[in-house]
């Protein structure tokens, strides 16, 4: 069941409910001192075109180091940054270490049209002075906002009505991504209120796509919404080379996963900039 569960609510609850509830306590005070801490890192996964292999961005992957218990998983402390309000300076912390290390990439030759993706959760939606916060904070990076990508998702936009946040930061040139797209409501209105740009494909789509028709089907009808409005479309977690495959030949462009790159240290992504290491060639479709 794990396997299949989708990403999130799901699996956040079942660990949140194993664990003690004085533990649940212990982790959440310690959360809140871990920023002061230094015990958070960001990570980085490239996002690739699926075609040539040429890396266009990376998206932003909060890691916590805890002294103990090791690395503990965003999925597994995200909601309790959300219940405790620690999530407004961890949030506001990982978009400015993105942005300013996006800054360092773009220094490197070559590389000077790279994009960062940074998550946003539901309750940072609710922040009212988000929208300046977050243009502060590029600004003072020294990138150019059209190069951000926010990502949000279908559950925390229709928790919070995201239309005024988006539009203005929309106005000044920062992208928006609908998250885990087709897991959650999938009301398409939410396409048409949204100001966004790009859908990511859920990654459960994506790992059912060589064996089962409507993985199949709803990856095609995504793509096919996606070209309608004029929108991008990334495929999120591909594992295997006939994932890929397909998904190039269903017309899905760009698409990240453990195949292409794991998340990594942000030293390990500027090597790989460094390298620019194309993808192995494209693995012939068994007839
Ligand atoms: P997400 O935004 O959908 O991120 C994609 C997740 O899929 C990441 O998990 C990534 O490591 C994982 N992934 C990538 N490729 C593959 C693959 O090929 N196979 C598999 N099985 N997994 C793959 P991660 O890093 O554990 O993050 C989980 C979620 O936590 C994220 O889902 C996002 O919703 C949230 N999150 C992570 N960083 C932040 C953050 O800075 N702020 C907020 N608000 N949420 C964050
Ligand atoms: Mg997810
Ligand atoms: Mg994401
Ligand atoms: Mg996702």
């Amino acid at each position: 069941a794990a396997k299949n569960a989708g990403p999130g609510l799901v699996e956040v609850f079942d660990e949140a409910a194993s664990h003690r509830s004085l533990d649940r306590l212990e982790l959440r005070s310690e959360l809140v001192r871990a920023l002061d801490r230094d015990q958070f890192a960001v990570h980085y996964q490239p996002i690739f075109d699926l075609a040539t292999g040429r890396i266009l961005g990376f998206e932003a992957l909060l890691r916590w180091h805890h002294p103990v218990r090791g690395m503990v998983p965003p999925d597994a402390f995200i909601p309790l940054a959300e219940e405790t309000g620690a999530i407004a300076s961890i949030g506001s912390w990982v978009l400015a270490q993105s942005c300013r290390q996006l800054a360092a990439w773009h220094r490197l030759p070559g590389w000077d049209r790279l994009g960062i993706s940074v998550n946003l959760s539901a309750t940072q939606l609710r922040q009212p002075e988000l929208a300046s916060q977050t243009l502060a904070v590029i600004k003072h990076a020294g990138v150019q906002p059209t190069d951000v990508w926010l990502e949000i998702t279908e559950h925390s936009s229709i928790r919070t009505d995201v239309t005024e946040f988006a539009t203005t930061l929309r106005a000044a040139g920062v992208h928006f991504s609908l998250d885990d797209f087709g897991i959650s409501y999938s009301n398409l209105s939410h396409l048409k209120r949204l100001p966004v740009q790009a859908l990511k494909i859920d990654r459960s789509f994506v790992a059912g796509l060589t064996e089962k028709d409507a993985d199949r089907g709803i990856v095609r009808a995504i793509l096919a919404i996606a070209d309608s409005l004029g929108l991008q479309v990334v495929a999120e977690g591909i594992e295997t080379p006939e994932q890929r495959e397909l998904l190039l030949s269903l017309g899905c462009q760009q698409g990240q996963g453990y195949l292409l790159s794991r998340p990594v240290p942000p030293e390990v992504a500027t090597e790989m900039l460094r390298e620019a290491r194309p993808l192995p060639r494209l693995v012939r479709q068994a007839s």
